[in-house]
């Protein structure tokens, strides 16, 4: 429960971390994108504002010929130009001609353009120039006026020249602003409805991310919970029965009693299991973290083979169960790897299958070799597992038969070690078993050279 509350807590803080990261790099990309989209913007208006200018004064450069004064031949061209002197504007803005294309520009309330002598008197305008922008000439390049309701408005000045290149005046060429604010205001508002929605979705992803992220930490910390559980469990049980000999030693008069042997065998007995246990779980410790050298040297199988049944013929007399071995081939077998391990991985397989075999059953070790491998069988027709039973046999502590491994010492650890000892020497090991039929357990070794120099 405790756990749960720790996992869930590291889950949340973990989304909250990556969500507020993810959140700020989300608004930094936000501004970068309103930034440049808004000088996108600004950039094209400017362009626009250039072409403009730049045809009106390609178009009236070769036709003006006194400065500050608006000649017939540029009315021909400007049709709604409207000359401040002679007060002509209103007329000029109903009789306004389509003919030339400046014209059809001009019309278009969105641009102004304003025309100044050099003593700084606005002599002409064309479009809808705003009432309250400043009246004053500016001559820089490109200029931002504010006029007096707030509204913004962008232009470019030019100098203009006569035909004999003398200067005319300047001409100014403006528009509103509204378009881009509003433009510049709506990506905004994208902007800023789009990031909280981003965040939402960010921190959904996290939540689910830092579970994925979490989960095998979750399964291994569980994993190691049952284990500390289960190792402390198989330590009591010896170590129960130690205490009880020696209470119930305590209360005994010896000077009556015959002498003490069988309470120190009985002691004996559970220290021998006790000491048994905490060397398996040593091993198993140590070679999960790698930390027994293995002495690899070549180990000849058969001979591992031929020791083990003279080593396990009287236990399998004593169980009553029939004891073979079968070895495919002329040839011994040598797997690159430590003896005393490959030993270990052996026996245990075969007490195991003693152990499991009812009496009057059969055990048999078989070895033969394929494609570069060596195949250790250890065959029982004992009393075998379900398909279930066969996943779980390898883990620590799983016991399927629990009486009879409890009867004769099994610990449940015995498994854990063969695999661990087979993956240590790039080995695997499966088994196949038929409840009430029997298991055959297969260790695939890599053979080493050796076997390749002696056959060839
Ligand atoms: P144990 O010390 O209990 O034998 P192991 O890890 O060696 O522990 O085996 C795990 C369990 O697998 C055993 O408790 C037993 O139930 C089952 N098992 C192992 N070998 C055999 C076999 N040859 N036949 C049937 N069951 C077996």
């Amino acid at each position: 429960m405790n756990q749960n509350r720790l996992f869930n807590s590291t889950r949340w803080r973990l989304a909250g971390f990556y969500t507020g990261v993810m959140g700020a790099i989300l608004g930094l990309c936000s501004i970068g994108v309103y930034q440049m989209v808004a000088h996108a913007h600004w950039q094209s208006q400017d362009r626009e504002l250039e072409a403009l200018s730049g045809v009106l004064h390609d178009s009236l450069e070769p036709i003006l010929q006194r400065p500050g004064t608006i000649e017939s031949s540029v009315r021909r061209v400007l049709p709604n130009l409207c000359i401040l002197e002679q007060n002509n504007c209103q007329a000029q803005m109903e009789t306004s001609s389509s003919r030339h294309i400046l014209s059809v520009l001009h019309r278009d309330s969105y641009y102004y353009t304003r025309f100044w002598d050099l003593s700084g008197r606005l002599v002409a305008t064309i479009g809808s120039v705003p009432e309250d922008i400043p009246t004053k000439l500016e001559t820089e390049t490109w200029q931002t006026l504010k006029a007096k309701n707030g509204d913004r408005y962008h232009q470019i000045s030019i100098l203009l020249k006569t035909n004999r290149n003398f200067a005319w005046g300047y001409m100014q060429v403006g528009q509103s602003l509204r378009e881009h604010e509003s433009h510049t205001q709506s990506l905004k508002t994208i902007l800023l409805l789009g990031l909280p929605i981003g965040l939402v979705l960010v921190g959904g992803a996290s939540w689910w991310l830092a579970g994925l992220a979490m989960r095998p930490i979750y399964l291994s910390y569980q994993q190691i919970q049952q284990f500390t559980a289960d190792a402390a469990h198989e330590l009591r049980t010896p170590l129960s029965a130690i205490r009880a000999t020696v209470d119930s030693a305590k209360g005994m008069d010896f000077s009556i009693e015959p002498e003490p042997q069988s309470i120190l065998q009985s002691i004996e007995r559970q220290s021998l299991r006790l000491s048994q246990l905490v060397q398996d779980l040593l091993m198993l410790a140590r070679m999960e973290q790698r930390s027994i050298p293995i002495k690899f040297q070549p180990c000849c199988l058969n001979q591992i083979i031929d020791d083990l049944i003279e080593e396990m013929s009287p236990l399998a007399i004593a169980a009553e169960v029939e004891l073979s071995q079968e070895v495919w081939g002329h040839l011994p077998l040598y797997a690159l790897g430590d003896e005393d391990q490959l030993y270990r991985l052996v026996s245990n397989l075969l007490i195991n299958a003693i152990q499991y075999t009812q009496k009057g059953g059969q055990v048999k070790i078989m070895l033969k070799s394929d494609d570069h491998h060596a195949l250790i069988q250890i065959q029982d027709t004992g009393i075998g597992m379900t398909l279930l039973d066969q996943a779980q046999i390898f883990d620590r502590f799983y016991r399927v038969h629990i009486d009879r491994s409890r009867s004769s010492g099994g610990s449940g650890l015995g498994l854990a070690i063969v695999k661990a000892i087979a993956l240590a020497h790039q080995g695997s090991i499966k088994v196949q078993s038929e409840l009430n039929r029997g298991s055959v357990f297969t260790v695939r070794l890599p053979l080493t050279k050796l076997n390749f120099h002696i056959s060839s």
